[in-house]
């Protein structure tokens, strides 16, 4: 993984830094997925009502991506604010009902929302701060012994908080952490991602990096078959194209809901096809997702199906479908909330079928791709987590309430509280 900062090129204002540096993390997936994880400077700025200085957390918007984020996609809070809304929570105000008073802490009329990380950012006292969702340390975020191998891996440089979705009760943990352990460069967050902070930017990225690496390098030194023993051979480019050819026409009309059509994008790489021959592929594929990023687009599980019979396939995608689309209702009527939106589309949004390969669907070819780098990343997670532990999935309630109200991304919508919330995203 390449060291992209360029001294001739990066800016020396500490903001144009903070954006520099989030283009150059959000430019290698391996770094962080596609609209996951955020970034963040505390400087001060000059009050615009009262000339006076003030503290300031920029942190990324919610929505849209690291690798693209423009100056303007930064929201700006006053962050004695943003920190004094502790005693409201202390008070009992439910940490749901504080993402709308994220809006009352704005700094100079910026009207880019915050992203539902930002209390993770402004507890932190360092004023340069990454949040990111890298394959290789999420591999063992999701591992079920996740504390010890993040000693093990990191030393004493990173922490290790236990799974707990983002939002205050998040930041304040952090917080606790930190002041019980004050030489810590960052935090392991179980089945999420991790978080490190610098007094700079540059040294930032470059440790953002170096975290990443030290997983990588762990990971690469166990040797064996992560997903156990192949039990079938990949298939041949040839029986990929006549099973794709029998198969796409028929599932597509069949996926169609409330009248919209979805795109399909296939998969049948060599990663894809090791993971669908293996020993271990029924068992994980059916545990679900680790990180809360990946299941807004996945869905608590893919649909997993042998390979298309040789005759008409009709029947066999009917039975399949309704029996999928019957367990989605189960888990929809399990989890809801008083609150919680109408059942979508219970439709699998990535099917893994034996002899093609996976196919992702969505509304449209980019986000039907986006769908299925998402699940190569939790291909990626639970292999990495088989190779060094024991891959654990996200408690099944947790991944519906895990992203607030946002209504940019219904797929994270089933049974999310408060449809009337400001958007906001992991
Ligand atoms: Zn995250």
């Amino acid at each position: 993984m390449p060291n992209l900062w360029d001294p001739k090129r990066a800016p020396k204002d500490s903001f144009d830094q903070l954006v520099y540096a989030s283009n150059l993390l959000g430019s290698d997936l391996r770094v962080t997925n596609f609209g996951g994880g955020n970034t963040s400077l505390k400087r001060t700025e000059i009050d615009p009502l009262t000339g006076e200085e003030a503290d300031v957390l920029w942190v990324k918007g919610s929505g849209g991506d690291l690798g693209s984020a423009k100056a303007s996609n930064f929201a700006s809070l006053y962050l004695n604010k943003v920190l004094a809304l502790e005693q409201k929570f202390a008070s009992g105000t439910p940490e749901d009902d504080l993402v709308p008073l994220y809006s009352h802490c704005t700094f100079n009329l910026n009207p880019t929302p915050c992203s539902i990380d930002t209390p993770l950012h402004a507890f932190v006292p360092d004023p340069c701060v990454s949040h990111l969702h890298a394959d290789a340390v999420i591999a063992i975020a999701a591992s079920r012994d996740a504390e010890n191998l993040t000693h093990e891996v990191w030393g004493g440089k990173l922490g290790f908080l236990p799974w707990k979705r983002p939002g205050f009760e998040l930041g304040l943990m952090l917080r606790d952490l930190i002041r019980a352990n004050p030489g810590l460069r960052g935090a392991l967050m179980g089945s999420h991602g991790y978080i490190c902070w610098a007094g700079d930017w540059h040294e930032c990225y470059d440790l953002s990096l170096e975290l990443i690496r030290e997983a990588e390098a762990f990971l690469a030194g166990v040797h064996g078959q992560p997903f156990g023993a192949m039990l079938s051979a990949p298939p041949t480019e040839e029986a990929v194209r006549g099973a794709a050819l029998q198969v796409l026409p028929e599932i597509r009309g069949k996926v169609a809901h409330v009248g919209q059509r979805w795109v399909a994008h296939v998969d049948a790489g060599p990663e894809v096809q090791e993971f669908l021959g293996s020993e271990k592929f029924e068992r994980l594929a059916k545990l679900g997702t680790s990180c809360p990023d990946h299941f807004l687009r996945t869905k608590i599980r893919p649909l997993v199906l042998d390979a298309p019979p040789t005759d008409e396939v009709g029947d066999w995608l009917d039975k399949a479908l309704s029996g999928f689309r019957e367990e989605y209702a189960a888990y929809y009527e399990r989890c809801k909330r008083s609150d919680s939106p109408p059942m979508r589309n219970p439709n699998p949004s990535v099917m893994l079928v034996r002899g093609l390969g996976m196919i992702a669907w969505a509304k449209s070819p980019s986000e039907a791709r986006i769908t299925a780098s998402f699940y190569r990343n939790a291909i990626e997670v639970m292999k990495g987590a088989e190779a060094v532990s024991e891959y654990t999935a996200l408690p099944e309630q947790e991944p519906s309430t895990s992203s607030i109200g946002s209504s940019r991304r219904p797929n994270c919508a089933d049974c999310l509280p408060r449809k009337s919330l400001p958007g906001r995203s992991p």
